[in-house]
């Protein structure tokens, strides 16, 4: 048998739908509202069926099998289907994973869910502590909803899972405890927030202390079970509704998508207080490419949204960014009956953002130039031109600047991006037509220069010809791609002669001069001498020339 018949048949789609839908039983079948994004119903035509293994959309009319099934809802290759699928059955299908390795975890993630239902008893048990979130936040269901619990003892959680049969090697690879010596709970006397992996398995622990009003928190630390930098909170519920709305709400902790989620903002995750790294983007890919990023505005975070930002470009996805007021947070909002929708309709991009962040309205004629110059840098750095268009058009409306000038000047700006080795080799490689291109464009003075001593001007090549002719009606002319290249590689040069002055580099523009007229002449004799040999008379007239011509500058 094949991996996919061992895969299909040890899972139970029932069971694998349930993670993604609720099903209710229905005579011999069960049925859900369809839990595929683009398809919005109310009454539930979605089946699955036991006996045959398969899930069927009336609305849809789509079928699925397991495979097909997760690789539709998790929007994922077949590859990636296949792990998912292992992770749930635990049936070895790929060589490369430790089974070992996956046996250990697996028992782990059991161990968490004991320790998640021993903290949500113990929750139950103690009405202050439930009155305590109950004044503070948020509803019974809530509380139930996102497993909310308390760690009541410094020892009996030990003795709950020693009652369950785990061993003291595993209880202490968990980091719930102190030291197996102590077997103390190091959550004690805190409100448990569990954090759940993309898999839906438990991994780590917030663990927020009770009767201070100073918030203080206690996290799970890093290990094998718990890497931060590729877990998103809340993301396995919350994917339903990504897909559907098709936009992502990304949080900075916990209780802010606690308190989304309990607003009816379902597509609302977080990153629990690290940056938005590579691997969750990854994560989100798979189900969206908007982004709503919901950061507070304090000098930590506001350097996390301009990173996830600078994370996100020329990435594919669609960054907005949700501009609270000064020191509220989505939990501030929600609590206080405002309007949390209002804020996601008027989202940012993230250029307004940069405008917004600089206070520009309070600022001179001098200062808004110099906002611009930076804009238009920021703009550079994208690589899609219809996203380039659509900011240039939002910074002349917002700056209130003419599109024209925003154009011109986006135009002629100089980027200012780090340069590397890689530029070196690059400007080395350069042919001395590029080298003239590319000084006229780092100052048109140099124009003029070489106007006047470049010879042979028709050989030269079209587009060096007609710069040189009709310089800037030229480059406006030019496609963007081509202008870019030309920009990229005078920044190039600039870096490399970063304490040179232009104005005076004539020794330099010199020296490029007499290369680019030494190839043309090279060029020109050898196809001369070509047609000489052929005893053609007006070659032989030319050569003369060309001959008289380059001993009069020196060529040989
Ligand atoms: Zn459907």
């Amino acid at each position: 048998m094949n991996i996919t018949e061992d895969l299909e048949q040890a899972i139970d789609i029932v069971d694998l739908v349930s993670k993604y839908a609720s099903l209710k039983k229905s005579g011999v079948n069960y049925k859900a509202v369809c839990p595929f994004p683009g398809h919005n119903e109310k009454t539930p035509s979605f089946m699955v069926s036991p006996s045959k293994q398969i899930a069927y959309c009336f609305g849809c009319h789509k079928w699925w099998g397991p495979i097909k099934f997760v690789m539709d809802i998790e929007n994922c290759e077949f590859k990636d289907a296949i792990e998912i699928l292992w992770w749930y059955t635990g049936i070895e299908v790929n060589t490369n994973f430790n089974k070992e390795k996956h046996e250990t975890k697996k028992n782990i993630y059991s161990l968490y869910k004991d320790a998640v239902n021993y903290y949500k008893n113990a929750f139950l048990k103690y009405p202050e502590v439930k009155k305590y979130v109950f004044d503070r936040w948020l509803s019974e269901k809530v509380m139930n909803d996102f497993y909310f619990g308390y760690a009541d003892s410094w020892v009996e959680l030990y003795n709950y899972l020693k009652s369950k049969w785990y061993d003291d090697e595993m209880i202490i690879q968990s980091n719930i405890f102190l030291d197996i010596k102590t077997r103390k709970d190091k959550f004690i006397n805190r409100l448990i927030f569990p954090i759940q992996n993309a898999r839906w398995d438990f991994v780590a622990f917030t663990a927020r202390i009770l009767w201070a009003w100073e918030p203080k928190y206690l996290n799970s630390p890093a290990s094998d079970l718990y890497d931060k930098s590729n877990i998103l909170y809340w993301l396995f519920n919350a994917r339903t509704a990504i897909t559907k709305q098709d936009f992502i709400i990304v949080t900075e902790w916990q209780m802010d998508t606690i308190s989304l989620q309990s607003a009816g903002f379902f597509n609302t995750v977080a990153v629990s207080w690290s940056a938005l790294t590579d691997k969750h983007l990854t994560l989100i890919k798979r189900l969206t490419h908007k982004v709503f990023l919901c950061f507070d505005w304090d000098n930590a975070w506001e350097k996390a949204t301009k990173s996830a930002i600078e994370k996100m470009k020329n990435a594919w996805f669609e960054v907005r960014i949700i501009d609270l007021p000064d020191w509220k947070d989505p939990d501030d909002i929600i609590r206080t009956g405002e309007n949390f929708q209002g804020y996601i309709d008027n989202a940012t991009t993230p250029i307004w953002y940069y405008i917004k962040k600089s206070n520009f309205l309070n600022t001179g004629i001098d200062q808004k130039k110099k906002l611009l110059a930076e804009l238009l840098d920021i703009v550079k750095s994208y690589s899609d031109n219809i996203e380039k268009d659509y900011y240039l058009k939002e910074i002349s409306r917002l700056l209130d600047i003419s599109q024209n000038i925003v154009y011109d000047l986006y135009n002629r700006v100089k980027f200012t991006i780090n340069t590397n080795n890689e530029s070196k080799k690059e400007v080395e490689k350069m042919s001395s037509e590029d080298l003239v291109i590319w000084y006229c464009i780092l100052d048109e003075k140099n124009l003029e220069f070489f106007n006047k001593h470049i010879l042979f001007k028709n050989w030269l090549s079209n587009d060096l010809k007609m710069i040189l002719e009709e310089w800037l009606k030229y480059l406006n002319t030019l496609e963007l791609s081509k202008k870019e290249r030309f920009r990229w590689i005078s920044l190039k040069i600039e870096l490399e002669n970063e304490h040179t002055n232009y104005e005076h580099s004539k020794v330099e523009l010199q020296k490029i001069v007499n290369l680019l007229n030494r190839e043309i002449y090279k060029k020109l004799v050898s196809t001369l001498k070509k047609e000489m040999e052929n005893w053609n008379d007006e070659a032989f007239i030319k050569y003369t020339h060309l001959v008289n011509e380059a001993k009069k500058i020196g060529i040989k």
